[in-house]
């Protein structure tokens, strides 16, 4: 192998190892939000964390909570507690933490 072919052929590869991890990544990041269904509060991660579609406790919901990230008037929103779902904005769960 001449020093040129060499050369092509190690920076095909070394191209070739960059776009492979950038690919799995991509792949790897959740869903748009809008293609995201609501957490099914019967799930074993919401009956864990004591989810609820529709919050019970006065002032607490969702919409108020720290981990929250639904934009300002929308019925759902992502929390970090369930990806690749979204939560209620008037939901809760025991690991609410209220806006400061
Ligand atoms: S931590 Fe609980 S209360 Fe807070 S946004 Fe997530 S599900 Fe809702």
């Amino acid at each position: 192998m001449t020093d040129i072919k060499r050369r092509k052929f190690v920076t095909l590869m070394s191209a070739s190892a960059a776009i492979v991890p950038v690919s799995a990544l991509v792949a790897s990041l959740p869903s748009h939000a809008a293609d995201m269904e609501a957490v099914d509060p019967e799930s074993a991660q919401a009956k864990a964390l004591q989810y609820v579609s529709e919050s019970e406790k006065e002032g607490m919901s969702c919409q108020n909570c720290t981990l929250y990230s639904g934009a300002e008037g929308e019925d759902m929103g992502p929390c970090p507690l369930f990806p690749g779902s979204l939560v209620m904005a008037e939901g809760w769960c025991s690991a609410h933490v209220p806006k400061a």
